[in-house]
């Protein structure tokens, strides 16, 4: 028997096969952009990848070529590594910035913070987030400073990288100057800066520049870039424009458990979606079916847009009995980030289905 999904979507308890492939035939919901499937280029490559045999652990054509992609991609000789997951990338990522003994300032509501299980501090040996706390759960040179000044003994963890989430959990973006002053600021501290782009395509997208221009060119060291958000099955890629702190990167994924024996399967769908611009038309798409929903409902009394729409995503405060309404009609969103109902936009999202939500909103809101 299906009896839905807990908050987070995991799958309650044991589902038969009949009421498995009801749930499959309902509608689309916008919960988050991880129920999206694979989007068709990334599909195609992975199925053309699947022709014959391929050499292992990533020494491949295609796994060259996707970093070879990436490389085009970003106008940089970079350093291009591929992890299984977000947690993994970031986690990663951070632990070759730092000794155990090194922090890492964050936001807030990060999702290394709130939402890896603390990945980043495990998998650095003990490396510990500095947490500030600012409004929109932007980092500010501000923040920074005063995190990385406020202690210089021998008794603090030694602040060493500053991350930063692009868009932020909460769909807001950091202007290419917010990000050039903060790196600045990292530069004048001796402090490495990473980029959390688990949707680093709609930052771009929402922006309208390359994605050069929002990381090497104003200083960003490292760039964890979301292939699972954008329409991939899985895969995310862990870019080092600082080639050096690349070193022994390899061993530290393969230790993690990070590194694919059948790699060409996580680098073909960037194949796929970075040669044929899908990666920008999926976050394209996405954001603006979120600016769709937000202007169908601008109107609306009672529900107010909680942040700015400026990615993929809408959280709206309503009502309690509103939300009860919309959960009743069928619709499913999480409310444990910023709280309030958070709606995703994917690659996928029907138009039609996104105004029948803006209906919904307007007709319980009534
Ligand atoms: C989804 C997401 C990740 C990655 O999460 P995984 O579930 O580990 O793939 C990382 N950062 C942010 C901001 C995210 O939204």
């Amino acid at each position: 028997m299906v009896t839905g999904q807990d908050q987070r979507g995991r799958p309650a308890v044991s589902q038969d096969r009949q009421s498995l492939e009801q749930q499959q035939s309902q509608p689309q919901q916008f919960a988050s952009d991880n129920y999206a499937g694979i989007c068709p280029e990334a599909w195609a490559a992975m199925a053309e990848a699947n022709e014959g045999s391929a050499v292992a652990y990533g020494d491949d054509d295609w796994t060259h070529r996707a970093s070879d992609a990436f490389r085009a991609l970003f106008q940089t000789n970079c350093e291009v590594f591929f992890a299984f997951n977000g947690t993994a990338a970031n986690s990663l990522a951070l632990a070759s910035l730092c000794q155990s003994y090194h922090s890492v300032i964050c936001a807030a509501s990060a999702h290394v913070e709130t939402d890896e299980c603390g990945a980043p501090e495990f998998f650095s040996n003990g490396s510990k987030l500095l947490v500030a706390t600012t409004d929109g759960g932007k980092l500010t040179p501000d923040a920074v400073l005063a995190l990385a000044t406020g202690r210089s003994d021998i008794h603090y963890p030694k602040p060493r990288a500053v991350t930063i989430t692009q868009p932020t959990e909460t769909g807001q973006v950091y202007t290419l100057d917010e990000i050039a002053a903060l790196s600045a600021t990292c530069r004048d501290l001796g402090l490495r800066l990473h980029m959390d782009g688990a949707r680093f395509a709609n930052a771009c997208a929402a922006l309208g520049c390359s994605p050069a221009e929002m990381t090497w060119k104003v200083g960003v060291d490292v760039l964890c870039f979301g292939g699972t958000k954008n329409g991939m099955a899985v895969g995310e890629a862990i870019l080092f424009f600082d080639r050096a702190l690349a070193l022994d990167f390899d061993y530290r994924c393969k230790q993690a458990g990070q590194l694919a024996s059948k790699m060409r399967f996580l680098s073909a769908p960037w194949v796929g979606v970075l040669e044929s611009g899908a990666w920008l038309r999926n976050a394209a798409h996405g954001n603006a079916c979120a600016r769709r929903l937000a202007a169908a409902i601008a109107d609306v009394s009672g529900i107010e847009p909680m942040f700015p729409v400026e990615a993929n995503a809408v959280f709206l405060r309503a009502p309690e009995a509103v939300l009860q309404g919309l959960r009743e009609n069928g619709w499913r969103f999480y409310t444990f980030i910023g709280g309030g109902a958070r709606f995703m936009f994917a690659w996928d999202a029907d138009l039609a289905r996104v105004d029948q939500l803006a209906a919904d909103i307007r007709a319980i809101a009534a």
